[in-house]
């Protein structure tokens, strides 16, 4: 495992508020359930609280390890004993991992003050596996401590949930994560430009530091801000222009025929992220301040055109969509009927 300190973080105060106090405490939990959206960096923050929590150095108001305690030292070299990182093994946690990692917590630390385990996507723990928590949970070892990392917890059995002290974490701040992009080395007008398209997330903003990727992303606003203008029957004609603008993105000479998962949702971002400006626009801020001020005339004019309850309406329909992906297989279709939908919508 490796980790930042939990100082170094961005966004998130509240919750780090509410860590630090637990830490200068001194009467942290045994169970953590870090819930919140996609990509926001919650299992960063369960690093950095665990790598804290086993470090011997650092003093009982300090938010950071000591960074030379042989505790620290172990997490520097990227092998700390003690302190174990559950990633999805294909499409879920099986029941070997967990097993493994609970037998590991049968002993005393090797190195650190504490052990723990963090399970990232908490909510792919088959049921067997869910049930081989669950015991450990009921009685979990001295000096043992759990964080389970999930953006669907409901999806995680009542029994799980009622054992963990729950925080929540929201969507990262548009500023923060153009301040991400930059110190990770991004350029500044494509770290703003990829913030402002990620819907508060830096997985996806990472994602969409890409000029091929921003150019899809470009094609869906042009698109969007002629809703209801132009003829329904030119969603489809489109669609093509978007797929071989894909292909083009990722340098393939073929032509795609159906819409990836992963590029339908870049694309209703895209086009969420559109009429929020032009949402916004209606609500008194200026045009050339917002992610689109380069289609700042369409934006006005889209503002001007269309009501605002339609819009609202408009963004509800994307993130239905979005929400209903798993469930569909012919993502181009869903897409065209989607156009289509909302072309009579903001007409
Ligand atoms: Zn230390």
């Amino acid at each position: 495992m490796n980790s930042v300190s939990l100082s170094k973080i961005r966004g998130h105060r509240l919750q780090l508020d509410i860590l630090g106090r637990l830490i200068a405490s001194g009467r942290h939990g045994h169970a953590y359930l870090f819930e919140g959206p996609e990509g926001v960096g919650k299992l960063t923050v369960a690093k950095a609280l665990v790598a804290r929590l086993a470090c011997w150095g650092a003093g009982s108001s300090d938010l950071d390890p000591c960074g030379h305690c042989r505790s620290c030292s172990a997490l520097e070299h990227e092998d700390h004993p003690d302190l174990k990182v559950l990633l999805k093994d294909g499409v879920s946690i099986k029941i070997d991992q967990v097993r493994e990692a609970i037998q590991r917590l049968r002993y005393d630390p090797v190195v650190g003050r504490v052990k723990a385990v963090l399970i990232d996507a908490a909510d792919t723990l088959r049921e067997e596996a869910a049930n081989a928590l669950l015991k450990t949970l009921e009685e979990p070892p001295p000096a043992t401590i759990f964080v389970l990392v999930t953006a669907k917890p409901q999806v995680l059995l009542e029994t799980i949930r009622s054992r963990c002290q729950s925080l929540r974490f929201a969507d990262l701040p548009e500023v923060d994560l153009a301040e991400l992009l930059v110190e990770q080395g991004q350029a500044r007008p494509m770290a703003m430009t990829a913030a402002a398209l990620a819907q508060g997330s830096l997985t996806q903003a990472r994602h969409l530091c890409d000029p091929g990727r921003l150019a899809v992303a470009d094609l869906v606003a042009s698109f969007a801000l002629r809703l209801g203008q132009d003829a329904p029957a030119t969603a489809a004609p489109f669609t093509d222009q978007l797929l071989a603008q894909f292909a083009s993105a990722s340098g393939e000479e073929k032509v795609r025929r159906d819409l990836a998962r992963e590029d339908l949702v870049l694309a209703l971002d895209a086009l969420r992220a559109v009429l929020r400006d032009v949402l916004m626009v209606q609500c008194g801020q200026d045009v050339q301040r917002l992610p689109h001020a380069r289609h700042a005339v369409a934006v006005q004019a889209m503002a001007d055109r269309v009501d605002p309850e339609k819009l609202a309406k408009g963004i509800e329909l994307c993130q239905r969509l979005e929400g209903r992906l798993q469930l569909n297989p012919n993502t181009k279709l869903a897409w065209i009927a989607l156009l289509v939908e909302l072309g009579t919508l903001l007409r």
